[in-house]
């Protein structure tokens, strides 16, 4: 039997409480499977820094790093703020740290939801850069005055080019599952000249990449299309802030950040995350959604499973995945889809979804 060592970050706000339902659903998940992760769990997050200054270190990313994935709930709170007056939250640092090149968030309609652009079929995956880009000052050295701040935006022909890879490998992996094999580039080369250098290796890897369908378009064009024909996309790829937002258009387009997964790669390292932050406005009031965390687990089981052959975490993946769509579909639904179920009880029928299909 399989043994696998999964590090786990509940952070901030709602991040515990999805966390624990994530738990869970893998705890069946294992019972049924027969798989075993063993979990060391650490207390990062803005409410420790608040009481004590500690935040995560690089010897700590050194030591999460040996696990096999990262299992991140929320972290960071609005009202604390590092000595640099930013947000703080650990998932900058360990893209950084573990070179983690692309955030994958993949958004789909589920039957049941009520999306906002009545929408018959939307299936897509947004690939967002997250090591450089719009974010690839935020470890300067600079001093913003009251009169002037900079943010720089950098792109490198080597992270193109290993971003652009893994959008198309990825559109050929769900292709087999009926997608269209399309990536399409969102960017802004009449602008900005990092996103000319995108474009052109954008346009080389998709020369060399011919059996899949390739387009690009304007960021704004592109934002337009998303809302007015979203299902004219398959794998959608752009820079660090673009993609940001991007990602967070395609999860509004489903029904909100609470049905939104998500996931941190490198080729070596996972932090899996729901796309949501710490909604501090809901937490502890038992209304959090608990799907995103639970399809972000599902995602840490697929991404596991190939990276060590191991079918059997694949197939974990799929029950869960085919458990909350049963539910997304029948209900219970909690607020934010309408309806008025807790996050125990989303999480209860979801594992009772996933014992009936035993
Ligand atoms: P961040 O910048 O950390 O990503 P954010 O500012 O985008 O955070 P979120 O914490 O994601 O904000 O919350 C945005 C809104 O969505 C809030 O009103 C929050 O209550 C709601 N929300 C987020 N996640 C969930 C969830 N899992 N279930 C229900 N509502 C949620």
């Amino acid at each position: 039997m399989a043994n696998y060592e999964i590090t786990v970050i509940p952070g901030d706000g709602i991040g515990p409480e999805v966390v624990d339902s994530a738990l869970q659903v893998l705890g069946e998940a294992q019972k049924q499977f027969g798989f075993t992760l063993d979990y060391a769990t650490y207390d990062f997050s803005a409410e420790l820094y608040r009481r004590t200054g500690r935040k995560i270190t690089a010897a700590d990313m050194d030591e999460i790093g040996k696990s096999d994935a990262v299992l991140f709930g929320a972290m960071g709170l609005p009202d604390v703020r590092d000595e640099e007056g930013l947000e703080l939250g650990a998932q900058v640092q360990m893209r950084a740290h573990y070179k983690l090149f692309a955030s994958l968030r993949p958004v789909k309609l589920f039957e049941g939801v009520p999306n906002a652009v009545r929408a018959e079929k939307i299936d897509m995956l947004v690939i967002r850069e997250t090591s450089e880009g719009m974010f690839a000052g935020l470890h300067d050295k600079h001093e913003p005055s009251d009169e002037e701040a900079t943010d720089r935006m950098t792109i490198t022909r080597a992270t193109c080019e290993t971003l652009f890879a893994e959008a198309f490998d990825q559109a050929r992996a769900r292709r087999k599952r009926g997608t269209p094999g399309r990536v399409t580039l969102l960017h802004k080369s009449n602008a900005l000249r990092s996103n000319v250098l995108m474009e052109k290796v954008f346009d080389e890897v998709a020369a060399k990449n011919t059996d899949v369908e390739s387009s690009k378009y304007y960021i704004d064009a592109g934002s337009m299309y998303m809302v007015t024909d979203p299902g004219r996309f398959d794998v959608i790829v752009s820079e660090n802030i673009f993609g940001d937002i991007t990602s967070e258009i395609a999860a509004g387009l489903v029904g909100g950040l609470g049905v939104a997964p998500s996931a941190d790669v490198s080729r070596t390292h996972g932090v899996f995350q729901p796309s949501h932050g710490s909604a501090p406005d809901i937490a502890g009031t038992g209304k959090a959604n608990p799907t995103a965390m639970i399809l972000s687990a599902a995602m840490m089981l697929e991404w596991l499973g190939e990276k060590r052959e191991d079918a059997v975490l694949v197939d974990a993946a799929s029950s869960i995945n085919a458990a909350v769509e049963k539910v997304l579909a029948t209900g219970p639904r909690s607020a934010d889809l309408g309806g008025s179920a807790s996050t125990d009880e989303v999480t209860d029928a979801v594992l009772s979804a996933l014992r009936s299909a035993a």
